[in-house]
């Protein structure tokens, strides 16, 4: 026999079985972002390396180490390691800036980063994320995130805390990182390599490192002085301040987090995270912030926007599973002609019909309907001669003959009853 090919490592089948909980997901999703006058948007999963180089930042782990890059007829080719990069470049393309503002684009789809895999972290994992373009204001801060819980609360998880930070603009965060960095120098021979390089690639990450000696020393008095230290410039104290006071207002429970910083260079002013209480380690299902700078820097006009990303496998594990949906009939008969005509009627109809393709036994047939369908469609002879269908209730075994044209109706009418 031949050798058989697996999977690739962090990566994995979405199998039917798991498939309704996907929907289920992917469905309100739709719903709820609508209704706050989001609209889809889909680009390519392949983009020129350039723009998540320029766009997510050269000195991100996800640019550094985490991208699947190849090249093609002398082009340098990425699979997108996320979205926003992908949907500014498709809203300055395209000319968007010319609609009146906000612009607002959800999407949904497959994401790749080269990570070690495990619980909670895959190498083809799927987002569902927002990019709201053209509001300077904080309310629109206050939307997304009032937006992510909704959504969030839909899907019934409620466990979840909402941490908040701003990250200030170029001018405030340059005197911070300075004040910071200045702090941090005597220890540096005492970090770990990634923060090392960190401290003068990008020295906010220092804060979120994991490292445990890294953790020690960035809890030295001087250096937690700093951190906690109110940086901001009047504005974007004010604008920090405002979105607190709507999410205040909006009843959103959140709490500050002076060491959020995210691990992109887009970011400016707020950033958030949202956080399950019942994920291990990889606890975060949703990231985002404002980035009032990334349009311009890929060379479209300065626009403001915000965003976030969920991480949809993430959402998945925290879901029960659900019921896998059977279907509205299951046809049986020994006339397969007879019962095509009848499942096609019925599929036009909109009911989700089988019927049995290879003839079987009339018991086999029916063991089978129980097994997948709500309700076992019996076309023997005497109901073909009749022109009449008998339908058994596979759940309570109640058996009722009908007029073959009186069959959709009684099945929806049924279908509705069981579903209230
Ligand atoms: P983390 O700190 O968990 O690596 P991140 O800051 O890299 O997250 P973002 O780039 O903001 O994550 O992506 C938003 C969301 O996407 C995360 O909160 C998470 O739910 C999900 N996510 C990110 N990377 C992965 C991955 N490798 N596998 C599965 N989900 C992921
Ligand atoms: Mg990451």
């Amino acid at each position: 026999m031949a050798q058989i090919i697996k999977v690739l490592k962090g990566t994995k089948d979405i199998l039917p079985q798991n498939i309704e909980l996907w929907h289920f997901v992917e469905k309100n999703a739709k719903d709820i972002f609508s209704r706050y006058g989001f609209k889809e948007i889909r680009t390519p999963i392949i983009e020129t390396t350039d723009l998540f180089s320029r766009g997510v930042g050269d000195t991100t782990d996800i640019v550094n180490k985490e991208m699947y890059t190849f090249e093609k007829s002398e082009r340098s080719i990425t699979l997108r390691p996320e979205n926003t990069a992908g949907v500014v470049r498709s809203y300055i393309e395209n000319g968007m800036s010319r609609l009146s503002a906000p612009v607002k684009l959800w999407y949904e789809g497959p994401m790749f980063r080269y990570e070690r895999p495990q619980a909670g972290r895959q190498r083809q994992f799927h987002q569902v994320g927002v990019e709201m373009f053209g509001i300077k204001q904080p309310s629109a801060d206050a939307e997304v995130i009032l937006m992510a819980e909704d959504f969030l609360k839909s899907i019934g998880l409620d466990d979840l805390s909402v941490e908040i930070n701003s990250l200030g603009c170029p001018k405030c965060r340059t005197e911070f990182k300075e004040k910071l960095k200045s702090v941090i120098k005597p220890h540096l021979n005492d970090l770990c390599e990634d923060c090392q390089t960190r401290f003068d690639k990008n020295p906010l990450r220092l804060l979120d490192c994991k490292v445990p000696e890294c953790q020690e020393i960035y809890a030295k008095k001087e250096i937690q002085e700093v951190i906690m230290s109110d940086f901001l410039c009047d504005e974007c104290r004010e604008h920090y301040s405002e979105l607190k006071s709507y999410l205040d207002k909006m009843n959103v429970k959140y709490s500050e987090n002076k060491l959020l910083v995210r691990g992109l260079d887009y970011y400016t002013r707020t950033v958030f995270e949202i956080k399950s209480n019942n994920l291990g380690s990889q606890n975060a299902v949703c990231g985002g912030g404002r980035y009032d700078n990334l349009v311009e820097q890929l060379g479209g006009e300065p626009t403001p926007a915000i965003g976030f990303a969920m991480g949809m496998e993430r959402l998945i594990s925290l879901l029960e599973e659900k019921e896998p949906q059977k279907l509205d009939g299951y046809i049986v008969s020994n006339n397969t002609q007879e019962a095509f005509l009848l499942a096609q009627e019925l599929r036009s109809q909109g009911l989700n019909i089988e019927l049995d393709l290879t003839n079987k036994k009339f018991t086999k047939q029916l063991e089978k309907a129980s097994k997948v369908a709500n309700y076992a469609l019996i076309l023997g002879e005497d109901e073909i001669v009749n022109n009449q269908v008998s339908i058994k209730n596979l759940k309570t075994g109640q058996q009722f003959t009908l007029n073959r044209h009186e069959c959709f109706k009684n099945i929806r009418h049924e279908n509705f009853q069981n579903n209230k």
